[in-house]
């Protein structure tokens, strides 16, 4: 097998790490190459290098802009009210991971998104993204 056919990657399911080495053979039956992977230490990290080669997948993190009510703080205000370093953004992450093809679109709806304060941290800000099952939960309150 060519040196080309073999891909090196970390597992990061658990803080071990593992150095994973994944060979890629012949197509099998499903259409994907058959794949065999060796440097992982249990089952899950075979499961981890096979998704990364056909499926990658990451969870999104990000930040929502908040609604700010017509009586609520305004740029210039709300930084000497709530002090200089307040957030003005919710921090907001996926609870399943996102195919990363599809991310750009992902973040561009988070982006577009705006949140009613107040919030508590896993609050859905984005339910069910584009039939997908993805929600986006917000990370921390703020009020
Ligand atoms: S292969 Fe298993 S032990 Fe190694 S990093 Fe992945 S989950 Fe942890």
């Amino acid at each position: 097998m060519s040196e080309k056919n073999i891909r090196s990657l970390t597992c990061i399911v658990c803080p071990i790490g593992c150095a994973l080495s994944v060979k890629e053979g012949e197509k099998s039956a499903d259409g994907f190459p058959a794949l065999t992977i060796t440097g992982n230490r249990c089952p899950r990290g075979a499961v981890y290098a096979k998704e990364e080669i056909r499926s990658p997948k990451r969870v999104v993190t990000a930040t929502c802009a908040i609604v700010e009510e017509a009586n609520s703080i305004t740029a210039g205000s709300g930084a000497a009210h709530r002090g200089m370093y307040a957030p003005r953004r919710v921090p907001v992450k996926t609870v399943e991971p996102c195919p990363k093809e599809k991310i750009n679109a992902l973040l561009a709806d988070i982006y577009k998104t705006r949140v009613k304060l107040p919030v508590k941290a896993g609050d859905t800000v984005i339910a069910d993204w584009q039939g997908s099952g993805i929600n986006v939960v917000a990370v921390r309150a703020l009020d």
